[in-house]
């Protein structure tokens, strides 16, 4: 379904995303860990057509995505949610959801029905009137979730779903994000720094460092990987969990 062949980001002398090869099919859940800098987020914007690439193809359902806009990538069925969720403060939960169908999909910003559905599925409903910059993080992190089932994504690109969670907190979103996933038989590619989350829920693991991949497999396999060890779960000096 989506394909990446040797794909490239270079920012001057910073190979962020050096070379990843990779081959995603439908319906897969797969988790994408590393060190920070490892390069994830960068393959996320590229993914999205929000960074150029400096090298490779990325492809869906076989067709070559270069050029085409994030806007474009929405309307094929990409979406994403952000490191840092990116709302708008000053407008209500209802609002917000709007704004994104607005901007992505040219539907009236009001989108009363467009919104109620992924605020149900996010556990918002009854927040629906409420600004958005009163939200707590986790409430933050759900409404982002609902602005971007709200565009009835195919595939979606989660960049650290539960960061800056608590425990109970992490696996609650979790629980809501992968109840989005079967019942709308979604693929998903998620980032995520805690291997609790990450054994979980993958199918497949990749784990990147320095721009590359360094292991892809299932999460046993993963596990067991002795190079993932020393760079990611061994914590060596340098990296960061
Ligand atoms: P991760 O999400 O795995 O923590 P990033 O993709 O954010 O990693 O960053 C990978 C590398 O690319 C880092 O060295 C980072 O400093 C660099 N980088 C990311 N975005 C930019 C940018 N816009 N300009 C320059 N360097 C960048
Ligand atoms: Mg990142």
């Amino acid at each position: 379904m989506l394909e990446l062949h040797d794909v490239k980001r270079h920012f001057g002398g910073i190979r962020a995303v050096d070379g990843v090869t990779i081959a995603i099919s439908e319906g897969t859940v797969v988790a994408v860990i590393g060190p920070n800098g490892a390069g994830k987020s960068t393959l996320f914007a590229l993914l999205m057509g929000e960074l150029a690439l400096s090298g490779g193809t990325i492809s869906l359902d076989g067709r070559d995505m270069r050029g085409l806009s994030p806007d474009r990538r929405a309307r094929l069925g990409m979406g994403r949610t952000f490191q840092a969720p990116r709302l708008f403060a000053g407008l209500s939960v209802q609002e917000n959801i709007g704004i994104v169908l607005h901007a992505r999909r040219g539907q009236a910003a009001s989108a009363g029905s467009g919104a109620s559905a992924p605020l149900a599925e996010v556990g918002l409903e009854d927040q629906a009137g409420a600004l958005a910059g009163s939200l707590s993080q986790g409430q933050r992190k759900r409404l982002e979730l609902a602005m971007v089932l709200a565009l009835e994504p195919r595939i979606l690109l989660l960049d650290e779903p539960t960061a800056g969670m608590g425990v109970g907190e992490r696996a609650s979103i979790m629980g809501l994000v992968m109840a989005a996933v079967k019942r709308r038989g979604l693929t998903m590619v998620f980032c995520e720094h805690d291997m609790e989350t990450v054994f979980a829920h993958a199918r497949r693991v990749v784990v990147m460092d320095r721009g590359t991949l360094i292991a892809d497999g299932s999460p046993e396999s993963v596990r067991g990987d002795a190079l993932v060890q020393e760079v990611y779960l061994g914590r060596h000096p340098g990296s960061e969990a």
